[in-house]
């Protein structure tokens, strides 16, 4: 096979029906279930993109193996000119959902290439794993797969470690092992496109304690596995919000789910990883899974704050608030934002390391600073949106005012300065819905939380910083002043 059409997603979404519940009932079929059809379809369209004669060189490239086309997050980079495609096709994808998508097939197609070129390292477990690992990325690569994955177990008790949790399997873990592979029962989350994806991949975030062996697996299922149950959250357009009012939510929102693991096999040419804690933990320092994952989501951070940016300078514009010096500062803020995180991603990639293997990936620090920074950011600039849209934010006509009977009332007492109505309401509604309701709100949430928890991971920026150019200055005044 080679990259798929939108239809070819679509059609497999459709051949394998799965185990998914939202709002107290079970989902038939993803494809036509009111709150999921519009995402699919923006998902099919990035499918369809790869086929766009105006795109299909930034979007794929020619396995030289096989000669087929795959997506360009798939490639394994061995030069700057690799990290600048690879760039340049999670930027076409970005623009085409405005950020808004984080999830989208690149993502985890980076993860994979990540796993791929580091087969070397699931080697460490036993041959056999690097061997699934380089077989499953080709497969997942030559059926242009759709994944997503789920990292974390559920939030029961925080206080205590997945292994000491009052019911040992509230958790997934390996409950058993049979001569087909090990069989898993308990939870896992947070799944964002599980319900629309084709498979899930399982790893682990580093930090898995000694006991907590039998959580320790790489792996990945077909989302149709017997066992494997999806709950979403509810979720915030039920297929009734009106493009006209809800421009973003109607088409954009990514839904998520929490796995459940009845009992499930996996096939042991899917396993990567087994029940090695040391080698799960290993696996962020060990590879290049950090740098591929964050390439891709810097960039599509990038395009969201710059979606958000111009909203802010557009609303300011659109009733002159942007005369005014305190509102010329906030949007000159937003600005700083977008070129800090610009600059973090030209800087990461000219400065790119090569691996033992021959590969290339982005330089680590600079991504990892947008891997904290990104989420104290983006949530400042909402707040600048909020702050900047004030009481007009919500305080916008519905569509369909426009053409009853209230039309001339609303055209007159809606208008901007220089700009119509309609123009000012349409915009305002992109920024109320980035800024204000249910989808904004999880907008937010994702951006603050989709790279792990914020507190740790800007902890570990300074655990494990190279600092030595900070402490020889301190050491070099010391000795100048020094008695
Ligand atoms: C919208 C959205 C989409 C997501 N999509 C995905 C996805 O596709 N796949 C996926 O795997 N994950 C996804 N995530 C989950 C994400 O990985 C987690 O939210 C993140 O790792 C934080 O874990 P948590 O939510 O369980 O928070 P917790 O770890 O429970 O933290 C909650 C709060 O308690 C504090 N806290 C808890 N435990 C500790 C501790 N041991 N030490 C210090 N502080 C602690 C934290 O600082 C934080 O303030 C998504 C999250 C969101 C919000």
């Amino acid at each position: 096979m080679t990259i798929r059409t939108g239809r070819q997603y679509i059609d497999g979404l459709k051949r394998r029906p799965r185990d998914v519940w939202a709002n107290g009932k079970r989902v038939d079929d993803v494809t036509t279930y009111p709150a999921f059809r519009r995402p699919v379809e923006r998902i099919a369209n990035l499918f369809d993109m790869q086929h766009d004669p105006a795109f299909q060189e930034t979007l794929s490239y020619v396995v030289p193996e096989s000669g087929e086309r795959a997506g360009t997050s798939f490639l394994i980079p061995r030069c700057y000119n690799d990290l600048v495609r690879r760039r340049n096709g999670f930027r076409a994808w970005a623009e085409s959902t405005f950020g808004l998508m984080g999830r989208s097939p690149d993502f985890l197609n980076c993860t994979l290439a990540a796993f791929a070129d580091a087969a070397d390292v699931f080697a460490r477990g036993g041959r056999r794993y690097a061997d699934n690992v380089l077989r499953y990325y080709e497969y997942a690569r030559s059926n242009d797969l759709m994944l997503t994955h789920a990292l974390i177990p559920p939030q029961n008790d925080r206080s205590k470690g997945t292994g000491a949790q009052a019911d040992p399997f509230l958790h997934m873990g390996v409950v058993r092992e049979t001569s087909g592979g090990p069989i898993l029962r308990g939870a896992r989350m947070l799944a964002t496109l599980g319900p629309v994806a084709d498979e899930v991949l399982v790893y682990n975030l580093p930090g898995l304690h000694p006991e907590e062996s039998a959580n320790a697996m790489v792996f990945a299922l077909p989302v149709d596995t017997p066992g494997l149950r999806q709950i979403c959250r509810p979720p915030y357009d039920r297929g009734d919000l009106d493009p006209a009012d809800h421009p973003l939510a109607s088409q954009f929102e990514e839904c998520d789910s929490l796995l459940i693991f009845n009992d499930v096999l996996v096939p042991w040419e899917r396993v990567f990883l087994y029940k090695d804690v040391a080698l799960s933990n290993a696996l962020y320092p060990d590879t290049n899974l950090r740098q591929y994952t964050g390439h891709q989501t810097s960039v599509r951070a990038l395009v969201k704050l710059e979606f958000a940016t111009g909203i802010a300078m557009e609303m300011a514009r659109a009733v002159k608030t942007d005369v005014h010096l305190h509102v010329q500062e906030m949007l000159g803020e937003c600005v700083n934002y977008v070129e800090i995180v610009k600059s973090c991603i030209a800087r990461a990639e000219h400065e790119y390391e090569t691996t033992p293997r021959g590969t290339v990936r982005p330089s680590f620090q600079p991504l990892m600073t947008l891997r904290t920074y990104v989420p104290r950011v983006y949530p400042r600039v909402i707040e600048i949106l909020q702050t900047i849209g004030a009481g007009g934010l919500m305080m916008m006509p519905a569509a369909a005012d426009f053409e009853g009977p209230v039309a001339a009332d609303v055209e007159k007492y809606f208008q901007g300065a220089g700009v119509t109505a309609m123009e000012r309401t349409r915009l305002y509604k992109l920024a109320w819905e980035l800024a204000g309701d249910a989808f904004g709100s999880r907008q937010l949430q994702y951006e603050r939380y989709f790279n792990g928890d914020p507190v740790r991971t800007t902890a570990s920026n300074f655990l494990f910083y190279d600092k030595s150019a900070c402490l020889e200055l301190v050491s070099r005044a010391l000795q100048l002043f020094g008695s």
